[in-house]
């Protein structure tokens, strides 16, 4: 049997030797508490759940949806871009439905990118990012992003050959915990139109603020409509990972690019999921303020934990994640280790972000407060 060079082609995936290590931990019967992966461990609001019920009880939802997403979820969309960022979207051409956000992201490269093109990438960044761009025939060049320079990238620096066709960013940023303001996106902006680039904001983490921060869109820059799609999911905000939905916005050009290619590869979403899509963004929002409170406080735990210990981390104002640094002499892989040896506790190797992700650790903030307080407990004690 022969499988694509696409495929064999892919980087070994970063964390197969920390999964071994995992396995064989939990298997010497250590109570192991993972800080890896970032799947909000809160339910989907009841709202949401009877909306699908009560959806899928109907049986016109049991039919093919229609490929663009049905118009009440896009109309959805529009108005919350409307009353959330002040940005006037028409739900026919400027917003489409994903089945979930990766799967839009991953989709967008192959609606973008030639064989010989080139796709400007963070570094560390989520990793759908390259590897799209890779399965999409493309070459991902990483741009650096620093502490700092606050993970945000130094854009003078950014010199993009004539292969260069697009450029991904995200904010509230997945793995360091960055956020972005207008300004930044003003100069995102401007640097993509100067370079003839497709900017994809990928804004998983939007609502998912502290302190009182609010995550501008990248939209609402003047000119962003022109060389901008954004990408948004009710993953993180409605705790709806398990659902898949989501949604891209923006530059007409890249919706009507990536529908096309879609339209020849799925199917849509699930009529029925699209309706308790449409209950999440036009229902009560008091939820989300709720699990805003919570993250937040589970931040403080895991910030104060390790300032404790002498270790130098600020209180990130969004995501759901910390990035951490490493202490002295260590690799990143070699901190996780010895978290995982020590405290029996599992968090991400920077570099699992990407090169410049060494010298750092993501540590998830998605498990319930008191294995979190424990986890933390037993960092304090074994490596304070
Ligand atoms: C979780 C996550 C997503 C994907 O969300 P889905 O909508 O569930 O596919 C996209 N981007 C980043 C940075 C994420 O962390």
């Amino acid at each position: 049997m022969r499988f694509a060079r696409r495929i064999e082609s892919l980087p070994p995936y970063l964390f197969a030797q920390l999964d071994k290590k995992l396995t064989a931990k939990r298997d010497s019967g250590a109570d192991v508490i993972s800080l890896a992966v970032g799947d909000p461990d809160l339910p989907t609001p009841r709202h949401i759940v009877e909306a699908l019920q009560e959806a899928a009880e109907d049986p016109t939802t049991h039919q093919y949806p229609s490929y663009y997403g049905l118009p009440a979820f896009r109309v959805a969309v529009a108005d919350f871009y409307r009353r959330r960022f002040g940005v006037t979207l028409d739900p026919d051409t400027e917003v489409l439905a994903l089945i979930g956000s990766k799967e839009g992201l991953a989709h967008l490269a192959f609606a973008v990118l030639d064989d010989g093109t080139e796709a400007l990438v963070p570094d560390p960044g989520y990793p759908v990012y390259a590897t799209a761009t890779m399965l999409a025939g493309g070459r991902p060049v990483p741009f650096p992003l620093d502490a700092a320079g606050g993970f945000l990238p130094d854009l003078d620096s950014i010199h993009p050959s004539p292969d260069a066709t697009m450029m991904w960013l995200s904010y509230p940023n997945n793995p360091t915990a960055a956020v972005a303001d207008g300004a930044f996106f003003d100069r995102a902006v401007a640097f993509a139109s100067r370079h003839d680039l497709l900017l994809c904001h990928d804004a998983a983490y939007s609502e998912i603020t502290f302190d009182g921060y609010v995550a501008p869109s990248i939209l609402s820059t003047e000119g962003g409509m022109g060389v901008a799609i954004e990408l948004g999911s009710l993953s993180k905000t409605y705790n709806m990972t398990g659902w898949r939905i989501g949604y891209a916005v923006g530059n007409r050009d890249a919706i009507r690019a990536l529908g096309t290619l879609k339209t020849n590869l799925d199917s849509g979403i699930f009529n029925a999921v699209q309706r308790a899509g449409v209950a999440a963004l036009t229902g009560p929002q008091d939820h989300v303020e709720e699990m805003r409170a919570v993250y937040q406080k589970r931040r403080d735990t895991v910030v104060s934990s390790l300032q404790e210990i002498g270790m130098p981390v600020e209180p990130p104002l969004g995501s759901i994640y910390v990035w951490a640094p490493v202490p002295d002499g260590r690799t990143s892989e070699q901190f996780a280790a010895e978290l995982l040896e020590e405290a029996a506790v599992v968090v991400s190797p920077g570099t699992g972000y990407g090169k410049q992700g060494e010298g750092f650790v993501r540590i998830s903030l998605t498990v319930a407060d008191d294995r979190l307080q424990e986890a933390m407990d037993r960092i304090r004690e074994r490596l304070g």
